[in-house]
């Protein structure tokens, strides 16, 4: 059995999580308010089922809204103020969870850019996957 376990956390250990399934998406972002959150050009982000993530300590989060115009819930810790997931209100099913809260980041594999419309000039991707303009369908 081969079985899946991504374990990750905040900066200050406050935080902990962990998900027995594989990420759905991996994905590099460059929305702007991943930038914001991250203080720099582009944030990695895997999805995995919500129901498969437990986590424990305390979040703090505040909304932004999506491109449907619908709040995303953006979770960091209140403690060291690590972002650590997003529920995006469209996907349910899905959370979002920073790929640099891992413990072990190289346990997942991006294989897109997606809302590159707002890549910075300073943070052209180095690779050649495929770029989306905005999410893919
Ligand atoms: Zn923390
Ligand atoms: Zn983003």
């Amino acid at each position: 059995m081969n079985e899946i376990r991504l374990a990750g956390g905040c900066a200050c250990g406050a935080v902990r999580y962990d998900c027995a399934a594989a990420p759905v998406i991996v994905a590099h972002c460059h929305c702007r308010d991943c930038q914001r959150a991250s203080g720099a050009a582009m944030s990695t982000v895997f999805a995995v089922p919500r129901a498969a993530l437990h986590s424990r300590g305390q979040t703090r989060s505040y909304a932004t809204r999506g491109d449907s115009g619908n709040p995303v819930l953006r979770h960091f810790c209140g403690e060291c103020g690590s972002p650590l997931y997003s529920e995006v209100t469209v996907l349910p099913d899905l959370q979002f969870v920073r790929a640099a809260s891992l413990d072990n980041p190289v346990s997942v594999s991006p294989t897109m850019h997606i809302y590159c419309d707002s890549a910075q000039p300073w943070g052209r991707p180095l690779d050649d996957l495929p770029h989306f303009a905005k999410m893919p369908g």
